[in-house]
């Protein structure tokens, strides 16, 4: 618990939330400030600011509940497909420093974008920084 966190406020009961599924670990609420009917927000219960502070044994339980509730948020909003997404840290827009998983259900022609879509434009990079990118990447994994 964190005491100034907005989501350990919900998982604590102090701030009210329309919890959609909840287990030993996990919590899924309906976003506050929705992107679409039925935008869900999944949290694990403990307090971890980003997908990388996550304890190994949590992040299972994360893509758990999210794999629990993809079908079923599609199905109630009929929905054509969902985009499920971490904003992971400030600069990629995470304004609650609580891990949260959405899922935003999209619809044909809706008018939104990929993930593709996020950022300003694409890095052109030869082959040799690709192998070393890969590399240095597949040498910390
Ligand atoms: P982020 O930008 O950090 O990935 O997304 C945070 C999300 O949390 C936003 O979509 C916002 O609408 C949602 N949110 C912020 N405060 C509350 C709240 O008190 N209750 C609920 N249910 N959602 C919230
Ligand atoms: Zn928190």
């Amino acid at each position: 618990m964190s005491d100034d966190c907005i989501f350990c406020a919900i998982v604590d009961g102090e701030i009210p939330s329309r919890t959609v599924y909840e287990d030993e670990e996990t919590l899924a609420f309906l976003d506050a400030n929705p992107l679409a009917p039925g935008h869900v927000l999944v949290i694990p219960k403990t307090h971890h600011e980003r997908l990388n502070d996550l304890p190994e044994a949590l992040s299972g339980a994360v893509l758990d509940a999210l794999y629990q509730l993809v079908s079923p948020v599609e199905t109630a909003i009929e929905a054509d497909g969902t985009t499920v997404a971490f904003n992971n840290g400030a600069a990629a827009g995470q304004e609650v420093p609580h891990v949260h998983g959405h899922i935003i259900p999209r619809f044909e022609g809706d008018g939104g974008g990929p993930i593709h879509a996020i950022t300003g434009s694409r890095p052109e990079l030869s082959d040799e920084e690709l192998d070393s990118i890969a590399e240095d990447i597949a040498g910390r994994a």
